[in-house]
């Protein structure tokens, strides 16, 4: 959802700044003031100088202009593809662009994942030490089971050498925010994650980063990512950015007390679940539940049907029938991958809202338990 006072600085800058940021007559002008300074605030919260960041339409194409955009430049001045090194707990917005250089030619080596999801990091390091050079893309922490990546050895490992793109988009707002994410060389932020709009994310570059560029056009934002900016968009991803870290101390306390009663509540139904994310090191505000013995194609519709928005995996594979290919790659069983939710918690969540909820998805559950014993 788009916070409130960030719909309003979205609905004003698009009355005030409605220039075409590279036109050069006064509105025009205007416009590029704002989205400089959208650019400029974000360039202070993510610690680097206003032209390392990249505006781009989502953390899609942020990820694919770090991945592909790294990848090809190296092998442009290296004369020859490095080594790329991920797990199959990224997302397939980093997936996707890491099988598309493998089809073009590029070594890629998946490592594999805990049952919570967390990416066996010594075994990339291992690899790593193998190749003159190499790109690892982890991400801060998983969507589907919240687990955090220990992205502290990969920080310390990333050098001109050995680059690292860091899909950081579920961290932002819900984990205090890590120093190592500063030793990325590619970083990537999903505006909607945190409060924004839809359609407005960030690349964040080391300032050594060598890219090529995805997306040719007009040569905006350094030619790098070709593309009429939004002031709007960007003054709105500045403004919720701020005013999610402001409150994620605050907020991620509220959402581990509000996680713990749901799993109460759904321990009290006495039927048999399991737990996929890590209470330890996790993402406060998601879980992932797994209900043996259900038939998973049942439980999304059911949810969906009783207004409980709880999705199996990723968000835009979820209307798909297919388990979760970081559940079944996290050793669980397909079909109790299928049978699996994940569940995530809003800060704004009122405690009658909450309790609504866990009351709902018990009765829900006890229903299709019902339905599976017959
Ligand atoms: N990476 C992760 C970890 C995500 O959770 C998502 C979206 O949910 C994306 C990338 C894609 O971001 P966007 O929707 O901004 O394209």
């Amino acid at each position: 959802m788009v916070r409130e006072e960030v719909l309003e600085t979205f609905v004003r800058v698009s009355r005030e700044a409605g220039g075409n940021p590279s036109s050069i007559h006064r509105a025009g002008r205007h416009a590029q003031a704002v989205l400089e300074n959208a650019r400029e605030e974000v360039s202070e919260i993510l610690r680097c100088s206003a032209r390392d960041i990249l505006f781009t339409s989502g953390a899609t194409e942020a990820n694919n202009l770090g991945i592909l955009g790294l990848a090809r430049a190296a092998e442009r001045l290296q004369g020859k593809p490095l080594l790329l090194l991920s797990s199959r707990a990224e997302h397939p917005a980093a997936l996707a662009p890491l099988r598309l250089l493998q089809q073009q030619g590029f070594p890629l080596r998946l490592v594999d994942i805990d049952r919570h999801a967390i990416a066996d990091v010594d075994a990339m390091l291992e690899h790593q030490s193998s190749a003159d050079a190499s790109l690892s893309v982890v991400q801060w922490a998983n969507n589907e089971t919240g687990a955090v990546q220990p992205i502290g050895a990969i920080a310390h490992s990333c050098n001109a050498n050995h680059l690292w793109h860091c899909d950081a988009v579920q961290g932002f707002g819900k984990l205090a925010l890590d120093p190592s994410l500063w030793r990325a060389t590619t970083l990537s932020l999903s505006g909607h994650k945190f409060g924004a709009p839809k359609g407005i994310g960030v690349l964040r570059l080391s300032p050594d980063a060598m890219l090529d560029p995805v997306q040719v056009g007009g040569g905006q934002q350094r030619s790098l990512r070709s593309g009429t900016e939004s002031p709007a968009l960007a003054a709105s991803f500045a403004h919720a950015l701020r005013l999610a870290l402001e409150e994620q101390s605050g907020d991620a306390e509220r959402l581990l007390k509000s996680r713990v009663y749901f799993l109460e509540e759904i321990q009290k139904l006495g039927l048999p679940f399991h737990c996929n994310h890590s209470d330890e090191n996790g993402l406060p505000n998601t879980m992932n539940l797994s209900f043996p013995g259900l038939d998973g194609r049942m439980l999304i519709p059911a949810c969906d049907a009783d207004g409980l928005e709880i999705s199996a995996g990723a968000a835009c594979s979820s209307g798909a029938a297919l388990p979760s290919s970081v559940l079944v790659a996290a050793g669980l069983d397909p079909e109790v991958a299928r049978a699996s939710l994940r569940i995530s918690l809003s800060p704004d969540l009122q405690d009658s809202e909450l309790r609504e909820a866990a009351k709902r998805l018990g009765k829900l559950l006890r229903r299709l338990y019902e339905v599976a014993k017959r």
